[in-house]
């Protein structure tokens, strides 16, 4: 049974049991098995299918009411931007316009879905290492609040338009601290080598170039070191790096108004201790609290992942000399995180009885032609038929964005639970719309 890529060792897995606690979202009713928000998972497998998203819209409800509260609670006036990347979502995007959030996007096709969903463009954020004319245009054009500038070359396309359109851009420069976000390497962001952000020793210069620039309103410093950062030690690092450069701008008589603290808040996959909102806000607080600053954070995966699950039905149990297949009608095209980080997500059972029942070592598959198309690697889990249910939990970041139609399998369904009540925002994808747009060459 060696299978060389297992890192993790099952025996440290937390139990279906432990797992389903510590998300008080969830809870097995004897009869009606796995209920989100109090309404059985079954129903909805029943009426929307499988594989299907399902989001408990209380769970973000009540991350933003905690995060915004921690920061508050510090005594910062800080403005929170929900990364758009993490679910861009409809419902999602609704919902968080509601609460009051405004938006860091990285695209004009996220722009475009902030701006419709009804999030002010003065909250709109938007920051990445390539905006087309296009999509710069398009922000001018909106008159967006703020945007981070990536490099010394963006700078001068911004200022181009910015001049061509008659209008002032708004921005503040993402800096590149070199500090090592110890998370996934695929998603640290705020290393020396890695694409984003200016580099720390060309910041102070660059800014005085900026502030020299019609068309050009410098708000601030901006920085984002990764994502699925668990500890607070690299914030701390990274904060106090910005802190300096602030008080190095201030020195030369530069206004430094804002400072955008980024994303990047971890959430505990796998049952493991993370640093919370109130952490985080002490950290911020720590490094800024004496500067006078605007502070912002732009929190992704901490508000939305842990509040959706991805429900998939078992199409068969395959027994081979070395390990026990269960294959899911899910996989890696809706669900590439595994195949892409190789994150680990709680898989739980939607049968009260089933949860119940002795667990033995299983690797968890979906039907794409590729090995990596596995959800984990000799996870304990109780037996499980054909048909029976599966919620993979935490799916609510970086899931459903990051779907394809590899294999030709059409967008899963999605459905939103509110109130004791659950409805299908999104249908799943009719198989025609996977040839629609194609033509024959002529
Ligand atoms: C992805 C991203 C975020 C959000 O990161 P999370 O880890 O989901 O909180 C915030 N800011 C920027 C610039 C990003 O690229």
């Amino acid at each position: 049974m060696a299978l060389p890529s297992v890192r993790i060792d099952p025996a440290d897995d937390p139990s279906i049991q432990e797992l389903v606690a510590l998300r008080p979202w969830l809870k097995y009713d004897a009869l009606d098995g796995l209920l989100m928000d109090g309404v059985p998972l079954n129903g909805i497998a029943d009426g929307a299918g499988t594989p299907t998203w399902v989001t408990s819209a209380a769970t973000i409800r009540a991350r933003y009411d905690a995060l915004a509260g921690a920061l508050n609670e510090a005594g910062l006036n800080a403005g929170i931007h929900y990364a758009v990347k993490a679910n861009d979502a409809r419902a999602t995007l609704d919902l968080v316009a509601r609460l009051g959030a405004g938006a860091d996007v990285v695209s004009g096709g996220e722009l475009r879905k902030a701006l419709h969903a009804g999030i002010p463009a003065a909250k709109i954020v938007y920051s990445g290492v390539g905006k087309s004319e296009a999509e710069l245009r398009l922000a001018l054009e909106h008159d967006i609040g703020q945007i981070n500038v990536e490099s010394a070359e963006e700078l001068a396309m911004i200022a181009g338009l910015a001049a061509s359109l008659g209008r002032t851009a708004r921005i503040a420069l993402r800096v590149n601290p070199d500090v090592d976000a110890e998370t996934n390497d695929k998603i640290s962001t705020g290393r020396a080598t890695d694409k984003f952000g200016i580099a720390y020793d060309e910041a102070a210069a660059l800014y005085r170039h900026a502030a020299s620039l019609p068309h050009i309103q410098t708000l601030g410093l901006a920085t984002h070191i990764g994502s699925q950062i668990t500890t607070l030690a690299p914030f701390r690092a990274a904060f106090a790096r910005l802190s300096d450069l602030i008080v190095v701008l201030r020195g030369e008589g530069l206004r430094v108004s804002t400072m955008d603290c980024g994303g990047g808040l971890g959430i505990p996959y796998r049952n493991e201790p993370v640093s919370s909102p109130t952490g985080l806000a002490a950290a911020i607080k720590g490094a800024f609290h004496n500067l006078d600053v605007r502070v912002a954070v732009e929190p992704g995966r901490w508000l939305v992942g842990p509040a959706s699950v991805l429900l998939a039905s078992v199409v068969l149990v395959k027994q081979t000399p070395h390990m026990r297949f269960i294959v899911l009608d899910a996989a890696m095209n809706d669900l590439v995180r595994p195949a892409m980080y190789e994150a680990w997500h709680g898989i739980v059972p939607v049968s009260a009885a089933a949860a119940m029942a002795p667990a033995s070592p299983t690797t968890i598959v979906g039907p794409v032609c590729e090995s990596s198309d596995t959800f984990a690697r000799n996870r304990d889990l109780p037996p499980l038929a054909p048909n029976a249910r599966v919620a993979i939990l935490d799916a609510g970041a970086y899931g459903r964005v990051m779907s394809s139609t590899y294999n030709a399998r059409p967008l899963a369904a999605e459905a939103w639970v509110d109130g004791g009540r659950w409805s299908i925002t999104r249908e799943r994808q009719p198989i025609e719309a996977l040839w629609a747009g194609e033509r024959l060459p002529a």
